[in-house]
């Protein structure tokens, strides 16, 4: 794949204004199927959870999954909208082979949310209100695995497997109208827009809401126009960006490559994208009219779903606080300053937080921690930080050990990459790999007079009230003790021996 020349990001702002638009599919969490009884569990054996229905035998048929059907009520208040009062499923008619209907179970038309709006604040601090144009059920496809070739995708591919597990697993998608006017920061804003549906799915209880598992996939629209034109550009769609920072960087590619192509006088062909997390780079997919023709019809077999105002009103009455008030709450009851604060929101860590300091630490360690190291961590093994092992019950141990003095901070580090490697909860480790600092002045002192003896002149500097001198020997008996001596006390007994 030939990289596509790029302009220079700011260049490619003052000559074009960027408009995005973000379709995210989010997987709900039910027991079973959208239209059937079988499990809601793709990551058993393949083709195990599959019946009759799921895989569209002749004479099977489909029945509506109730919880699925309140959950995405659930996700049409939370977001806004108004709710139908009655809608139609269609069939969505395509072949390929991860659908063995041949058709996908949708809605087209009559969408079970439509009209809503959320407001999505960016790392700068700026928010812009996204307009959701409207939020859907449907059934997930089967999952293909592309054997051969080195790309993982059908191209080059020698064969493919395709496990149906995931045929008919109950999907929202929830569809924003043309977002104009976030300029450079729409990269920023997409990826902020993506958190925050993933925060308020995850609040109602209705996915789990991993991107890492596929639970919440986004595909990004981008298109640029001149400056004051008012026909919104050709868009390109770039497909399952599957992580929050790989929409922001997606988007951001997008931009530049179309700012490219149309300031030397080319199109932007209207098409499916591929993002490239290696190359840091997109790739053409397939040719998209908007008059791709499904020839969608009303599904027979399926009764509209007709949701009472009595449901309707019961379900807004129980949706939680929404998350720009929990953000409010949330720093005011931890007392984070603006900028602190914002950290953790822009590393999506409130969670994580939130449950580090129900499980007994305090919020500026529970922070320190989350945003520090972890991170740090998370980083250095390309990961996100969800997709590290270290749980919030792990996060509070360790703050805990560290506030009651039995580690420092820097064996803390050593404990955590050692719970990371899945060596075992925090005190366990620091119980097998004897960690604790040692504060036994026998010990100390032992160490002390140790590096006394290497550096006699210590005593008389220190005498002669020089204290910096203090730091050769602190280091030495630090360095004896791997680290594990008590600083603060070494300090002390130290300035005892001068006296003495
Ligand atoms: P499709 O069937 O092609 O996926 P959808 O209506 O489901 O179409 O989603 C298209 C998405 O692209 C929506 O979020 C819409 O707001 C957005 N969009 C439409 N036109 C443009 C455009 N010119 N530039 C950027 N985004 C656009
Ligand atoms: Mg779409
Ligand atoms: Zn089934």
């Amino acid at each position: 794949m030939a990289k596509a020349e790029l302009m220079n990001y700011e260049k490619a702002l003052e000559q074009f204004e960027v408009v995005i638009g973000l379709e995210v599919h989010v997987e709900l969490n039910t027991n079973t199927k959208m239209f059937c009884g079988c499990r809601n569990d793709f990551g058993d054996e393949p083709n195990t959870n599959v019946c009759p229905i799921c895989i569209g035998l002749p004479g099977s048929l489909p029945a509506v999954n109730k919880r699925a059907v309140e959950s995405s009520i659930a996700i049409g208040l939370a977001l806004g909208c108004s709710i139908a009062p009655t809608g139609r499923f269609a069939r969505k008619n395509y072949f390929y082979p991860d659908l063995a209907k041949n058709f996908q179970t949708s809605q087209y038309d009559e969408p079970i949310a439509f009209e809503g709006s959320l407001d999505v604040e960016v790392p700068s601090g700026k928010v812009f209100t996204v307009g959701i144009e409207r939020a859907h059920m449907e059934e997930d496809a089967g999952k293909l695995t592309h054997i051969g070739g080195n790309t993982g995708r059908i191209h080059g591919a020698e064969y493919s497997l395709v496990d149906y597990n995931r045929a008919g697993v109950p999907l929202v998608e929830i569809v924003t109208k043309p977002v104009l006017g976030a300029g450079a920061e729409a990269p920023e804003l997409a990826a902020a827009y993506v958190r925050s549906i993933r925060e308020i799915v995850k609040a109602l209880g209705v996915s789990d809401a991993r991107m890492e598992r596929g639970n919440v996939r986004c595909d990004a629209n981008v298109s640029l126009r001149p400056h004051g034109q008012e026909k919104l550009g050709t868009r390109t769609e770039t497909k399952n960006v599957n992580s929050l920072r790989s929409i922001e960087r997606a988007v951001r590619y997008e931009i530049q490559r179309q700012a490219h192509i149309l300031a030397n006088g080319g199109t932007i062909t209207q098409e499916t994208r591929h993002w490239h997390e290696d190359k840091g780079a997109t790739s053409a997919g397939r040719p998209k009219s908007d008059a791709d023709d499904y020839r969608y019809f009303p599904e027979p077999d399926l009764v509209p779903v007709q949701p009472s105002h009595e449901l309707i009103e019961s379900i807004r009455a129980t949706l939680p606080e929404n998350p720009a008030d929990r953000r409010k709450r949330l720093q005011a009851e931890w007392a984070f300053a603006d900028l602190e604060f914002r950290d953790v929101v822009n590393a999506g860590l409130l969670d994580q937080i939130e449950e580090t300091v129900a499980a007994g630490a305090k919020p500026q360690a529970a922070r320190k921690w989350w945003t520090g190291e972890i991170a740090r961590l998370a980083n250095t093994e390309d990961k996100e930080i969800e997709a590290l092992s270290v749980s919030a019950a792990d996060v509070a141990e360790l703050a805990q050990l560290v506030e009651s003095g039995k580690i420092n901070d820097r064996i803390g580090r050593e404990v955590l990459a050692a719970v990371l490697a899945g060596e075992g909860t925090p005190s366990a480790i620091v119980a097998a790999k004897g960690l604790e600092v040692v504060s036994d002045d026998g010990a100390l002192l032992a160490a002390i007079d140790e590096a006394l003896a290497a550096q006699p002149d210590v005593i008389e500097a220190i005498r002669e009230g020089r204290m910096q001198a203090a730091g050769a020997v602190i280091g030495a008996v630090m360095k004896a003790m791997k680290g594990q001596a008590d600083a603060a006390r070494v300090r002390e007994l130290l300035v005892q021996r001068a006296s003495e």
